[in-house]
């Protein structure tokens, strides 16, 4: 069922991807409904109606679920509870459930990856500090703990170079379930966006080369200095994870390329991506305006890269710089947050390579 030109899409989450979707959305003449806690939200600032609520608060979720015709989120760490409500009222929400709640537990993430076929780095599961212990003995010294769920940016991770650092990474943590992971040695960071839509068909974005400064995506280069044969097989990675979650709407999936090409699955966020930050600018159809098609059940477009492109990402202070500056290095993107504060995401900036 696709849905009729003017109809109502509600948004779980009011951050910067939101503000990107009602925007894409309005572009295709829908109206849309943020659903989040908060005031002056980006995505509210540019959508038709906010709901300022808990995402616990059953008789709101109720009534945004009633005003809606589709819902989508935007953030995956919205209450999985949440969903079940609206959905209960009978709005179809895209993606459903079952894709945010393997997305929401590292150790789920990574059984579903593997039981598709996607390799990932060697990784146990740890919920006490003798498990940690046991792990680092099986594993090997060098590697990473993060907590299974609620991590992002790079918070809920310690790094470790051996069982000495056990007892305090454990405690940083705060005995949170956490799982440990071999450090890889990898050669580079990618990623793969695709869209989805409810019959199954796919389109995939070129992947991007990413760089991380302190677990904060950084920068996207594209296409990502990889083989061909590489990137192929990365997209078909990611096309099996999203027919495997019967998945509708945009997922990332992010990857290490090891020095011998072969690609080991880091994690999949269900929703659009800040590594899919330029494909408005650099493709067709942008991922924003893709998710909306998919969610709608409209028709996708076309994934096809246009030119080189490289995203940086305006994190805190970067943001302080003049627009005359900005905009003299390229397409710029501001998400309306009013205070600039270390590690925030405050915009970005697209500019043609190639
Ligand atoms: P994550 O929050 O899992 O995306 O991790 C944040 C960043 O930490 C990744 O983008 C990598 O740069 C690095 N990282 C995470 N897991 C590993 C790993 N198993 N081996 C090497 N680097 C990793």
């Amino acid at each position: 069922m696709s849905l009729p030109i003017g109809a109502t899409i509600g948004i779980l989450g009011g951050g910067q991807l939101g503000r990107m979707l009602a925007m894409a959305a309005a572009k295709l003449g829908f109206k849309t409904l943020v659903f989040a806690p908060g005031e002056n939200l980006p995505a509210a600032q540019v959508s038709n109606r906010h709901m300022n609520a808990a995402y616990d608060d059953v008789l709101a979720l109720q009534a945004f679920a009633g005003a809606c015709d589709v819902v989508t989120l935007e953030w995956e760490n919205v209450p999985v509870s949440a969903v079940e409500t609206i959905e209960a009222v009978g709005t179809r929400v895209r993606p459903g459930a079952g894709a945010l709640s393997v997305a929401q537990d590292r150790v789920e993430e990574k059984v579903f990856l593997e039981r598709c076929g996607i390799d990932c780095a060697p990784w146990r599961a740890v919920d006490t500090v003798s498990d940690l212990h046991d792990a680092l003995a099986e594993m090997g010294p060098d590697a990473i703990l993060k907590t299974r769920r609620d991590g992002y940016d790079g918070k809920g991770q310690v790094r470790l170079h051996g069982d000495t650092d056990a007892l305090s990474a454990w405690n940083e943590l705060a005995g949170a379930s956490a799982i440990l992971e071999g450090f890889v040695p990898f050669n580079m960071e990618i990623s793969v966006v695709l869209a989805r839509d409810p019959i199954g068909q796919v389109v995939t974005y070129t992947p991007p080369h990413n760089t991380h400064a302190r677990g904060i995506l950084r920068h996207c280069s594209v296409p990502a200095p990889i083989p061909e044969t590489v990137a192929r097989d990365a997209q078909r990675l990611a096309t099996k994870l999203a027919d495997a979650l019967d998945y509708v709407g945009v997922l990332a999936l992010e990857m290490f390329v090891m020095p011998d090409g072969s690609l080991l699955a880091n994690e999949f966020a269900p929703r659009v991506h800040n590594s899919g930050h330029w494909t408005p600018e650099a493709c067709e159809t942008g991922q924003f305006e893709n998710h909306i098609r998919a969610v709608a059940g409209w028709p996708l477009g076309a994934s096809t890269l246009l030119y080189a492109v490289e995203m940086e990402n305006l994190i805190g202070a970067d943001a302080a710089e003049s627009a005359q500056a900005m905009l003299a290095r390229g397409s710029v993107t501001l998400y309306g947050k009013e205070e600039i504060r270390p590690g925030r995401k405050m915009g970005h900036i697209v500019r043609k390579t190639g």
